[in-house]
């Protein structure tokens, strides 16, 4: 509770330090295919074990189990080792939304904490279709959220929050809704289960069509997650949690589709995976001591789908938190996720360079000594550059003098905002720094005793 009264003191602070406008200037340098909106798809409790073709899947006991056939769920850009470090469902959702290997329910309410805050700042609109995996922070930083109020495949409580929701996205997701009780009706077991997946993944669809076709020029970033893998595999067998995944496969099929038809950028991960103690155990689990551990519930898939990705298996070892400011890169947006210690994964097929800065610097971009590229803007992001080629990056103006030299292996972000403000700082501007210190100060030691 202390740090959510900080951080709102702390935001009401810089709310009336800044009169200048937040300005993105937008300087792409070469043609590039950058996707116009993107669908964040998590499928609650895959575990990557059970169908990555690396992957055995085995219970507690050592029994190796059975894995689903699968055909679409292949797509892309594939990062064939991604754990999470929490196998838990709202702290793995934080971590998806923050990029913060410690992140809860809580850090995803602070301002510039998630993605969503970006895709904002950058004049996305946020939409969300969720079964399980919201809370009410994520849910405020939705423009609009149908989501399940329970986690019931028996008794679904489906509900509609709206904040601004573009025109004619209130009644489609009311339409699915009240279309739901159609596929659920007179179905039991599996069917239920993944019946109810299919009804998700068809209202995200809806909802996805209907911007692009009424607003699309609209850019949006549209979350979405399905649950009944989860419950399948926590209610019933590793059998039938298999099934699952088979029916999901199918089911998931359109949405891929419209994606890749209409220049959407589709991500597909999980929370977390799923463990059973034997071979047909009847009950699985991800979060308890007996678990928490197992490679079959820490490893997730992590998929992309974009114009602007590279295509195939990508090595190495990624964590969770490095999904967040993966999905930015891609959207060419800029990683200033708040608490973010994640990486971004090199999968885009060019480098971009984002570079904050105060509009009185001028910033500019050289290459063998002759410029390509200049502006001064609140942000400048510089894409489309050729990877592995080298630029220098100059800033220049009341008393800064900024040049280096920058190698773009990746993505490359800079700040030129200096933390003290040394021109005309009115008696209220600096008894509102030093405040801000203050409160940042107390914060940090907060939250290094939560820690500890
Ligand atoms: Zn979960």
């Amino acid at each position: 509770m202390k740090i959510t009264h900080l951080n709102i003191v702390f935001f009401l602070l810089l709310l009336s330090l800044s009169n200048t406008a937040f300005a993105v200037s937008e300087i792409t340098m070469n043609k590039v295919e950058r996707p116009q909106s993107s669908i964040l798809f998590i499928i609650d409790g895959l575990g990557s074990s059970y169908y990555y073709p690396e992957f055995s899947p085995t219970a507690l006991d050592g029994s190796s189990l059975i894995k689903p056939r699968m055909q679409n769920l292949s797509f892309g850009a594939r990062i064939a080792d991604i754990r999470t470090g929490h196998p838990v469902t709202g702290i793995a959702h934080s971590m998806i939304m923050t990029g913060f290997s410690d992140a809860n329910e809580e850090t995803v309410g602070y301002p510039g904490a998630t993605i969503f805050d970006i895709t904002r700042e950058h004049g996305f609109v946020n939409l969300a279709v969720m079964q399980t995996g919201d809370f009410i922070n994520m849910r405020n930083k939705q423009d609009i959220i149908l989501f399940a109020q329970n986690n019931s495949v028996d008794n679904p409580l489906i509900s509609i929050q709206a904040e601004k929701a573009p025109a004619g996205i209130y009644d489609v997701m009311y339409e699915w809704k009240m279309k739901l009780p159609t596929y659920l009706d007179n179905m039991k077991g599996v069917k239920k289960y993944s019946a109810f997946n299919k009804w998700g993944i068809d209202s995200a669809n809806a909802v996805a069509s209907e911007m692009i076709k009424k607003h699309p020029s609209q850019r949006f970033l549209l979350t979405m997650n399905i649950g009944e893998v989860d419950s399948g595999g926590h209610n019933m067998g590793d059998d039938d949690y298999v099934k699952i995944i088979e029916a999901l496969d199918a089911d998931l099929y359109p949405i891929y589709k419209m994606a890749l038809d209409n220049n959407i950028a589709l991500f597909v991960t999980a929370d977390h995976g799923m463990s059973f103690a034997t071979l047909n155990a009847r009950r699985g689990g991800h979060s308890s001591d007996k678990y928490s551990t197992k490679l079959e519930s820490v490893r997730i898939p992590f998929l992309i789908l974009s114009p602007n990705t590279v295509t195939g298996v990508i090595g190495g070892e990624y964590q969770q938190e490095d999904i967040a400011p993966t999905l930015l890169g891609v959207l060419d947006l800029p990683p200033n996720l708040q608490y973010a210690d994640g990486n971004a994964i090199n999968v885009k097929k060019y480098a971009s360079i984002f570079v904050r800065s105060d509009p009185k610097y001028q910033v500019s971009l050289w290459n063998n000594g002759q410029k390509v590229s200049d502006g001064s803007d609140s942000e400048l992001i510089f894409s489309g550059l050729p990877l592995n080629s080298s630029y220098t990056l100059k800033a220049t103006g009341d008393g800064l003098n900024f040049e280096e030299k920058v190698s773009l292996d990746s993505d490359k972000q800079f700040n030129f905002i200096k933390s003290e403000n040394r021109s005309g700082i009115g008696n209220r501007g600096l008894i509102a720094i030093i405040l801000i210190l203050i409160v940042n100060i107390a914060g940090l030691i907060i939250i290094r005793r939560i820690k500890d």
